[in-house]
């Protein structure tokens, strides 16, 4: 049955080398299939090409096809380089296919110059070793560890294989919900089903939130706001936690009892693949926003935006409305997110679902060395609609940091935070 598994929750192994090292052909050995153009012409390859796999007994994995990274007609150009940083920013692991016949290894080296600067675990495969070696060939690796090749005819692949399960991280990505329950609790989803909601089927949060209880032997119920007070009321045990969408949230926090834990799937989607503690200080600078001030809304996908668009219309409404209005707000979809960081007050970005942990922790990275704040939808929305902080009381490292002293002068939430290494 083919896997469902979303790219943004897989291993992301990036497969580098030169055009024509066998980048292509090394990608169809691995995977068993024809995805990657494999051509005898240099560049056939000129965008990523991301090919989904299972690597048992490591899991879901994504191998990227690094085409283009080292196009002679850019030379050692802007777009190169943006090219392959964009992929680094995305790759946990990587694999630098290199050939036999090679007689410049500056790219390589550029390149594993490169990953020990971004901390990204690699292993050198040497390709075409049914050809003679050159002597450059055999100076460069001298000390280096390497797997020999021939990708074309599947020599090696499995040796390989087993080389990238012994060596790729094991622990890429955090869980979802399941650090938050215990067996037989039950865990009630909030999810409406208005305009927004894609016809037939539910969006990815949602079902990733099902599979975590599923998993976790709790208990998944599910409702529309409309029928939460029934289905709580028909409840003989009080939920363990209700999880809800930000849209809805101050009707849901109304009819859910305080005393029960409540958060939003946007909140959880954003402590998976980012870092919590970071979009909690970023949304304390609203206050500080005004007039004129500049602000970002990023969202990890391109969506056909509807007439009462989360990122397009409502969120702009709500900030809007906190500052008297005039905040010039742009929006970026999918891939795209702006290197003039700098320029921004804020930064709002969605839970980030597509992405993988690594590509979003690097957004928010950038952020901050930019000196601006950032913030997810969730967590925005949680604060404008006066349900923060209860939103991030599943959460007892951050919620801690909010009692009665958030209002004092002087106190810094900043130093506060430095104390929690880890969420
Ligand atoms: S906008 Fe963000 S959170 Fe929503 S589906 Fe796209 S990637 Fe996921």
């Amino acid at each position: 049955m083919k896997s469902r598994t979303i790219r943004g929750d897989r291993l992301h192994i990036g497969i580098f080398g030169k055009r024509n090292a066998g980048k292509s052909s090394l990608i169809n050995a691995l995977s068993g299939q024809s995805t990657a153009i494999v051509s005898d012409v240099p560049g056939t390859t000129t965008d990523p090409v991301f090919k989904s796999m299972e690597l048992s007994p490591l899991g879901p994995v994504v191998l990227i096809d690094t085409a283009g990274i080292d196009d002679a007609q850019e030379g050692l150009g802007k777009l190169r380089k943006e090219r392959t940083q964009n992929i680094l920013e995305k790759t946990d692991f990587a694999v630098l296919i290199v050939e036999s016949a090679s007689v410049d290894f500056d790219f390589e080296d550029k390149l594993i110059e490169n990953f020990e600067k971004e901390g990204i675990p690699y292993i050198i495969a040497l390709n075409k070793t049914d050809l003679k070696y050159t002597k450059e060939t055999e100076k460069w690796l001298k000390g280096k560890a390497f797997i020999g090749l021939v990708s074309t005819e599947g020599k090696g692949i499995s040796e390989l294989k087993n080389r990238i399960i012994q060596t790729a991280p094991t622990e890429w990505e955090r869980p979802f919900l399941s650090d938050l329950i215990h067996p037989q609790d039950i865990v009630l989803l909030v999810t409406p089903i208005d305009l927004g909601a894609p016809k037939g089927r539910l969006i990815m949060p949602q079902i990733k939130a099902l599979r975590d209880i599923l998993d976790s032997d709790a208990i998944p119920m599910m409702c529309k706001e409309r029928e939460l007070p029934s289905a709580l009321a028909k409840l003989r045990e009080k939920p363990a936690l209700v999880v809800t969408d930000s849209q809805v949230f101050p009707q849901v926090a109304a009819d859910v009892p305080s005393d029960i834990l409540l958060t939003s799937f946007s909140i959880l989607s954003i402590r998976q693949k980012g870092d919590l503690r970071q979009m909690v200080e970023g949304v304390l600078s609203v206050k500080n926003l005004k007039t004129g001030d500049k602000i970002l809304i990023a969202e990890a996908c391109s969506h056909h935006p509807l007439e009462d668009d989360i990122g397009r219309v409502k969120i702009p409404r709500w900030l809007n409305s906190q500052v008297g209005g005039g905040l010039d707000i742009k929006t970026f979809p999918g891939s795209e997110y702006p290197s003039n960081l700098e320029e921004y007050k804020l930064v709002v970005h969605c839970g980030a679902c597509t992405l993988n942990r690594k590509e979003m922790l690097k957004r928010q990275e950038k952020a901050l060395s930019a000196g601006v704040s950032i913030t997810n939808y969730g967590v925005l929305i949680s604060y404008l609609k006066s349900v923060f902080p209860r939103a991030l009381k599943p959460f007892p490292q951050i919620y801690s940091m909010f009692d009665k002293k958030t209002s004092s002068p002087g106190f810094d939430i900043r130093k506060k935070m430095a104390k929690f290494a880890e969420l």
